[in-house]
């Protein structure tokens, strides 16, 4: 079957729907600059329910709003072909349900505690998340950096860049740097380029990688030259977060194939949530299609208590489920892991196969559901 005829390029709609040539959709810096925030350019492209128009008002004083053109071009093209987006919907666009949740945290990882110097979080002693950007190509209606940020300039802050080198600089035990945000893409060519040279002078950091939703909501971010860039950079990974398989446009598959072309090393962490990727199936999909792009299904995050998100949220079980239900049926590389992150690191979740121990045996759930004695496994030295 042909990919592109179920996922028709979006470009040639978009660019019709802005108003603008195909050259200038593709731009990512025009893109940036007329990502969706109100009801009326919303409206303009994308058919909305009358709680959805509400929301679009009454949400903006209390969390980020922004959609990326190609995002909302994405969703109205499906829209035209009478196809169901409920799941981009509930991950882009603004839902009165966000104002009516009294059980959510504003920082359940406990962030700001664990941070040695300002934006570098620190769980384990041989490597750092770096929080260098605070925009994002689309601002997701589940991420716990929904809220508002009260801060302003945060953003490739020189003196944060200066202290957080410095911090991983000063600590040897540091070897792998995780540059995330928000999102970290979202900087010229130029900066992100400074950022790489200084960490990579460091000697003890052997790995870099990137967390960025840029080739889900802004592939033309990843052009060419930024791609000749990264590729410097080499040891350098890139964790992406694709959550269904409709976002894997031909625009987000040719970023794809540029990133592992240029021999960068494809994750994706996906965030279990109600209503968009919530089964079996569906996370099949999602991860046939990326594995077809070359993108490794790295994570599964349980959704954490986050305010503003309670009708997003799955009972724990649930991935465990999922995940249970995708052995046997795809490759095993393609199975990510259930993750819930915690202040002290990430607790993986899985099914327990493990039903009991019998003298020197071990007796096991096997993948039919029935149970497999293994022979002595409990009669070597541990
Ligand atoms: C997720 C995370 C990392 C990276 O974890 P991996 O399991 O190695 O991908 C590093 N630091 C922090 C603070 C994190 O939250
Ligand atoms: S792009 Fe990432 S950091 Fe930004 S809002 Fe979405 S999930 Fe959060």
């Amino acid at each position: 079957m042909n990919e592109n005829e179920l996922f028709p390029s979006i470009t040639a709609l978009g660019a019709k729907l802005f108003g603008v040539s195909e050259e200038k959709f593709s731009d990512w810096k025009w893109q940036l600059k007329k990502q969706v925030r109100t009801r009326k350019e919303a409206v303009a492209v994308l058919e909305l329910t009358e709680d959805e128009e509400r929301a679009f008002s009454e949400v903006e004083p209390l969390f980020n709003i922004g959609i990326s053109p190609y995002a909302m071009s994405l969703m109205a093209s499906m829209q035209q072909r009478g196809e169901d987006i409920t799941a981009l919907k509930l991950q882009l666009i603004p839902r009165l349900a966000e104002l009516s949740d009294a059980n959510g945290k504003k920082d359940p990882l406990e962030e700001s505690a664990n941070s040695p110097v300002k934006e570098v979080v620190q769980a384990y002693p041989d490597r750092v998340a770096f929080c260098v950007s605070n925009l994002c190509p689309v601002y997701c209606r589940y991420c716990f950096r929904k809220r508002r940020d009260e801060e302003e300039g945060l953003h490739y802050n020189r003196k944060i860049i200066e202290e957080g080198v410095n911090y991983i600089a000063s600590n040897e035990n540091i070897r792998d740097v995780l540059i995330t945000g928000g999102d970290p893409f979202i900087a010229s060519d130029q900066t992100i380029e400074n950022l790489l040279e200084k960490i990579r002078a460091i000697p003890h950091v052997e790995v870099i990688r990137f967390g960025t939703r840029t080739p889900v909501a802004m592939p033309q971010r990843i052009t060419d030259d930024l791609v000749g860039i990264l590729k410097k950079y080499h040891p350098l990974w890139l964790n992406t977060h694709f959550n269904t398989e409709e976002e894997l446009t031909p625009e987000a598959c040719e970023a794809l194939r540029k990133l592992a072309d240029a021999g960068i090393p494809l994750g994706n962490q996906a965030v279990l949530l109600r209503g968009v990727n919530d089964s079996t199936e569906k996370m099949l999909g999602l991860c046939r299609k990326l594995i077809r792009n070359r993108v490794r299904p790295y994570y599964i995050f349980y959704p954490h208590m986050i305010e503003g998100t309670e009708h997003l949220r799955v009972h724990y079980k649930k991935g465990i489920e999922i995940l249970k239900g995708m052995r046997g049926k795809i490759s095993g590389f393609a199975i990510p892991q259930y993750i819930l992150d915690t202040p002290s690191g990430k607790i993986s979740l899985s099914h327990n196969h493990i039903l009991k121990e019998d003298g020197k045996d071990l007796i096991l759930e096997d993948l039919n559901g029935n149970p497999w004695r293994e022979i002595d496994a409990l009669h070597p030295p541990l």
